[in-house]
This record gives C-alpha cells, structure tokens and sequence, in this order.
C-alpha cells in the first residue's frame, strides 16, 4: 500500500482533537460515506439533500453494484481495492449488517486487449487468482465470438439500496444531521446557501452532489470536464434454477453500439440486472429520464442476446435510465474549489465501490492530515501507481 493510501486508511483508528462544522452537500453513496467518515473522527455533520434521504433518482441507487480489485490498465485503482475492501468492513461492523456478497466475476473477452496483461499483474500482486476458464462451463454465456474467458478472484456485489438505507440509518445515531429536500443554491466559504435563501455555516463543505455539481457548479464542473451520461439498465426474469450460483459477467462486445454489457446475477433479493457501456450521450441532469428511450433499450436487450446464453427466455421486468458523471481518464475528482469548499465527484461505473475510502480521503483533507494537492493526485488513482 502507498504512503498516501496508508496515512488516509489511518483515520480509522481514532478521533480527531479538533471538531470541525461540515456541510455534505448531496446524500448518495458519496455524501453519506462522508458524513460517515466524519463524524466517526468527531467533526459536526450535515448533510442537505435536494430530495429524499436516500434518493430513487440519484446515481447511487440501485439494488446491487459489483465491486472488484481488477480495475484493467487503471493500475493505481486497482492497488487502491484492499483499502476499499477494508473501508467497507469498518462501514458494515458499525452499521451491523455486512452488505457485500462475495460474487465470481467472468470477464468473456472478444478481442485481445491490454487488460488482461494488466489484470493479471495486479491480481499476482494482491494473491488474487485469475484464470482463463472454459467458456462452454458456464451456462449463462453465450460462447458465440468469445476468444477466452477469464474468472477474476476477489469480487463480489455491493447491495446498494439497503447500503443507503443502513447508512441514512446509522448517521442520526452519530450525531449526523440528515436534511432531505434541502436543495443547495451554491457554495461559497462559509458554508452552503440554500435555495430557500437561508444558510447553514459551515467550517469546510464537501459538494457530493453527483450530476448535480453540472448546474450547482457549472464553472467549477468545466474546469474539471465533467458532464452526465446517460446510462440503460434492464431487469429480467431469467429462466428458473440458472442463475443462483451464477458469476457476474462482464462482457465487451466490440463495434456494439452498447459497448457491451455487465450482468449482475440475482442474490439477496436482488433482481438479475444487465447495464450498457455506452458512455457516449450527454444529456442534462435536469431532463426527464422517463419513459426509457426505445431505442437504448432495444440495443441493450439486443446486447443481452449476443452476450447471454438463451436469452430468448428471458422475460423484461423493467428498464430504465440512470446517469454517469463521468470525468476525464474515469478518475475521481476530489478538489478544492473555494476557501474551504471541497468538489467531490465520482467518476463513471466505479464511483460506489471506491466512497468509503474517498470519504476517508476528504476527512483526512479537512482535518488537514493531507493537502488539497495530495488528495486530487490520490483520488485520482495516481499515488499507488507513482
Ligand atoms: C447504472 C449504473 C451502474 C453502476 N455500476 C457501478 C458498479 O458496478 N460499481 C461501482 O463502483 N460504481 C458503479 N456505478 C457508479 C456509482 O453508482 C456512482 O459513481 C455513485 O453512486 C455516485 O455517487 P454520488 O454520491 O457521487 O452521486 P449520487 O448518488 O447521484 O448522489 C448525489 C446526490 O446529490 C443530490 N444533489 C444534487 N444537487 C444538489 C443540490 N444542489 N442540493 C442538494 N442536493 C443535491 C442529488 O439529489 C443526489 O441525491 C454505477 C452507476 C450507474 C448509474
């Protein structure tokens, strides 16, 4: 583990001498992963939220997320995953309910890329395996055009909704003060002001507000090049007894116009899911995701027959859109952008597996225990890889 992973993986240990007020900005995965950090250190917490606590519309939501230590040729991430792993322990012992389900992840590859070379240096490193299994012993993978097949060691789901629920559950308790439909008009020093024209002083503010930071911070936002993308998730009714101790599959379909897809198989009352890698359409936050566009939803299923064994048996729950904030290189941005004020974005597919640790990151920022430098080169992913 680097040195700046170490120290900030440290804030676990104890409480901070000097309590600070904070505003959290935005309660999805990121900003109640912050609120968690925090007042576990001993700061004062709030955290105002535009909606519901937590909310349906918000990037976070969802029943499941795959979390993972191969990240590809993002090396830096991928030396990052066992502090993630460890930041989720320390979550599930406090809020009592361990919410991660260990899940064999098949990646079935198309084409030669440097992933796998990649892959399999970080896995050596972590004493993970990855192997190439026969693709005809999994009976959920449509073998059609895959070259090989590769199991990646040491994944699994993260059950999202009931994440959000336990945490919106268990800050309260910490002394954390939950403000839902509390919408942010901006965030000058001092602390945030409220669309009502009210304020709440604050010490330092973390702006976790998802897409959201597009029209919150529009200035700040194109600075950083981050924009939405408009991402397509299906849930299906597959054929019975497939799927129970199924893997997750990740499957790239090249010259697709989706990419490809993931599919998370049905555990703990999850429903099966597949998603689209399409990351190519900006849309505005702010513009209505309902009804599905039809044709996104037709290239998905479309996706889901080339990449899924049978799937003519399959039968449409639901479909829908969910958004990305994608950033340039998918690489977080954490950075300061007032006196005091803190811009916190996720980046793309992996921004839940990774909140608890950048949440350590920003306490950590806060307290002063690294610079505003250190922690944009870390969440970046580059401080592992320097
Ligand atoms: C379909 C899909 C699949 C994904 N799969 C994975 C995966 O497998 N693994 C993984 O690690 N990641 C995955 N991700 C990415 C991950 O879910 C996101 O990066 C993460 O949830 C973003 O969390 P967030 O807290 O930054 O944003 P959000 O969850 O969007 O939360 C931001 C909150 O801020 C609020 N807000 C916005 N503006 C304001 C304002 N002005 N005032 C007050 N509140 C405001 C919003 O209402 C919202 O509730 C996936 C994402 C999607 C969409």
């Amino acid at each position: 583990m680097d040195s700046l992973t170490r120290r900030i993986a440290g804030l676990l240990q104890d409480r901070t001498d000097r309590p600070r007020r904070i505003a959290v900005v935005g309660a999805g995965i990121l900003g109640l992963s912050a609120a968690w950090a925090l007042a576990r250190r001993g700061h004062a917490v709030t955290v105002l939220e535009g909606g519901p606590i937590p909310n349906p519309g918000g990037s976070s939501a969802d029943e499941g997320r795959i979390i993972r230590h191969a990240y590809g040729t993002m090396q830096g991430y991928a030396a990052m995953m066992p502090a993630a792993f460890a930041a989720w322990r320390a979550l599930f012992t406090e809020t009592g309910q361990d919410r991660l389900v260990p899940a064999r992840a098949i990646y079935a590859l198309r084409e030669e890329t440097p992933w796998q070379g990649a892959v399999a240096r970080t896995q050596a490193s972590h004493g993970l395996p990855f192997a190439a299994v026969d693709p005809a012993t999994i009976p959920t993978l449509n073998p059609e055009g895959v070259i090989r097949a590769m199991e990646v060691g040491g994944s699994g789901m993260l059950l999202a909704a009931p994440i959000l629920a336990d945490l919106a559950g268990l800050l309260p308790r910490c002394g954390v003060e939950l403000r839902p439909h509390t919408p942010v008009a901006a965030c000058p020093e001092g602390g945030p002001l409220l669309v009502d024209g009210s304020r709440v002083a604050a010490d330092a503010t973390l702006v976790a507000a998802g897409a959201g930071v597009l029209a919150l911070m529009p200035e700040a936002a194109r600075r950083f090049g981050l924009r939405a993308s408009l991402q397509t998730i299906a849930y299906l009714d597959p054929p019975p007894g497939l799927w129970e101790d199924a893997p997750m599959l990740l499957c790239r379909l090249p010259g697709h116009a989706t990419g490809g897809i993931y599919v998370l198989p049905p555990r703990a009352g999850t429903r099966l899911k597949i998603g689209d890698y399409d990351t190519s359409l900006t849309v505005d936050p702010a513009a209505p995701r309902h009804p599905p566009r039809a044709g996104r939803v037709a290239a998905l299923l479309d996706a889901g027959a080339r990449a899924i064994a049978g799937f003519d048996r399959y039968r449409l729950i639901a479909a829908r859109h969910c958004l990305y904030t994608m950033a340039p290189e998918d690489r977080f941005v954490l950075r300061g952008v007032a006196p005091g004020v803190t811009l916190a974005s996720a980046c793309s597919g992996h921004g839940f597996k990774l909140a608890p640790l950048m949440a350590l990151g920003l306490a950590a920022a806060v307290e002063g225990q690294v610079t505003g430098e250190e922690l944009a080169f870390w969440a970046g992913g580059h401080a592992a890889s320097a």
